[in-house]
């Protein structure tokens, strides 16, 4: 018998679930990719960093999939009618494939599986890109958790090397096959897209750039949790694309680094750990996508109408007048990456400075992240805006300027994206518009000339904030 296995987010050829199961069950297994147009159509701009990065995972692993005898269908068009299209065509008896979690994926594999039943195909689906899944850890009463302290505490109780075992491809490889539609890569241009700066941030794609990321990250690991809050710091692994699109495996990564121990690994560990948590929380409360994770949060009033729109301009353009705010919108809007402390600053100065929507901010990053990732992306926002599972209390409100001083107190991270702000002298990098008049003209930064003037008062702000959230604590 023969089967189809439907890459998605899983852009390897080793520790494959699905494609594991697909060799060890039948004697034929082509391999596909779609460029979905169901989503690509959905994408604001034809410059996308993203589709340049799948691209070039999938030229890499058609490639290894060719040494094996194999060899990628790369489709174009809707997922869910291409892939019963080319299961009918080969006519495999069974399409395998790895499991999505995000609430539009779901909808996605149930009308494929539909259209599979309908021309008499089996459709299955493995665990592949978490530890755990769906109900795997749960409380002693059942229930999925929504600590995430305790939820790691179950995880490292119920991990074992049954969960960290790699799926192994290699016994069964002479059962793949090239499909004769297996025609190579379509070109960024064929797809609709232009060349992004992805090449020139030298981001290495594919199965061989995670690995010479992770190779690289090993050496650090064991200062993993001394350096990762320092974004001038080369202190984390940069591996998050990677995992987005599964050009690592997590059960190697976790593996390691559970293997490993020490305070470094650890910590790190414990990161990988979120985003199991973060998955089982958007597989069990789907309302999160558009709602807070409490129900109650959704009456906050947040800032609406033309000032708010003008402050959310700000905040995306880097013109908030905070050198670490700014600097880290340049850091996402240049190179689609930024790091995990400013990521908590950016958004809570989006909702609790600016007093605006943490849906704004969240389809902002959706758009701009390379490694954006629904769950992820949606629970880090819940947490800063105090909306969500276990976040951060609404009345703790991050002070730009102190987490500035603290995490970037050369502000050598500042200077690096904001080159303006170069010649301010250390005591002002954090809050140039300190600066005596003398000094701006001095040093060529004149604020509201040459660099903005900052958009809120934080103070002020803040109470605005507690007064937000308390209204909402009396109704
Ligand atoms: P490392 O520090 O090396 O961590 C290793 C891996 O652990 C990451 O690659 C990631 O897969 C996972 N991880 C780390 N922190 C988290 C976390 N808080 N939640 C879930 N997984 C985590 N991460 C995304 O992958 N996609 C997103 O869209 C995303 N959006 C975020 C939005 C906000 C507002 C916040 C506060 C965080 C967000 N994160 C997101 C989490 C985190 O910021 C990134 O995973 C991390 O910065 C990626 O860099 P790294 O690979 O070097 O991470």
């Amino acid at each position: 018998s023969s089967a189809l296995v439907w890459f998605r987010r899983d852009l390897r050829n080793f520790d494959h679930a699905a494609l594991y199961h697909a060799l060890r069950d039948h004697d034929t297994v082509f391999c596909a990719f779609v460029f979905d147009t169901d989503i690509l159509d959905t994408l604001p701009s034809r410059t996308d960093r993203r589709v340049e990065f799948i691209r070039a995972s999938l030229v890499e692993l058609d490639a290894a999939l060719r040494q094996q005898g194999g060899a990628l269908v790369v489709c174009h068009g809707p997922a869910r009618k291409e892939i019963p299209r080319l299961a009918a065509q080969l006519e495999v008896s069974a399409v395998y494939t790895n499991r999505d979690y995000e609430p539009q994926a779901v909808e996605r594999d149930a009308e494929v599986a539909r259209r599979l039943a309908a021309l008499d195909i089996a459709f299955s689906d493995f665990k592949d890109q978490v530890i755990f899944e769906r109900d795997e850890v749960l409380t002693q009463a059942g229930k999925p958790f929504g600590v995430f302290t305790a939820y790691k505490n179950a995880w490292l109780r119920t991990v074992n090397d049954f969960y960290l075992r790699s799926y192994p491809v290699g016994n069964h490889i002479a059962q793949l096959r090239a499909a004769p539609q297996a025609r190579g890569v379509p070109t960024l241009a064929e797809l609709g897209f232009e060349t992004s700066n992805l090449g020139t941030l030298r981001m290495k794609c594919g199965m061989s750039g995670g690995a010479e990321l992770f190779d690289d990250f090993t050496e650090r690991m064991n200062d993993y949790k001394d350096a990762r809050d320092f974004p001038a710091v080369k202190g984390v692994s940069y591996l998050s694309t990677h995992l987005r699109f599964g050009t690592v495996s997590i059960r190697e990564l976790a593996r390691h680094a559970h293997q490993r121990g020490g305070a470094g690994a650890e910590t790190w560990l414990s990161e990988l750990i979120w985003r199991d948590f973060y998955h089982q929380i958007l597989y069990h409360h789907p309302h999160v996508v558009e709602h807070a994770w409490k129900a109650e949060y959704d009456d906050i009033r947040w800032e609406t109408g033309k000032a708010a729109d003008e402050l959310f301009a700000t905040w995306c353009e880097a013109r908030t007048g905070y050198p670490i705010v700014d600097a880290a919108m340049r850091q996402i809007n240049q190179t689609g990456f930024m790091h995990n402390r400013l990521r908590m600053i950016v958004a809570s100065f989006l909702t609790k400075d600016l007093g605006i929507h943490w849906l704004r901010g969240e389809r902002y990053f959706a758009e701009h992240l390379n490694d954006y990732d629904l769950a992820a992306n949606n629970g880090g926002w819940q947490w800063a805006a105090s909306t969500g599972c276990d976040a951060q209390p609404y009345f703790r409100i991050f002070n730009p300027v102190t987490q500035s001083e603290r995490f970037d107190a050369l502000g050598k991270f500042i200077r690096r994206y904001l080159p303006e702000l170069k010649d301010v002298p250390e005591k002002y990098i954090h809050a140039p518009w300190k600066m005596p008049a003398a000094l701006q003209e001095s040093v060529g930064v004149v604020i509201g000339r040459d660099y903005a003037a900052p958009i809120v008062d934080h103070a002020q702000a803040r109470e605005a904030t507690l007064a937000r959230f308390k209204l909402r604590d009396r109704s």
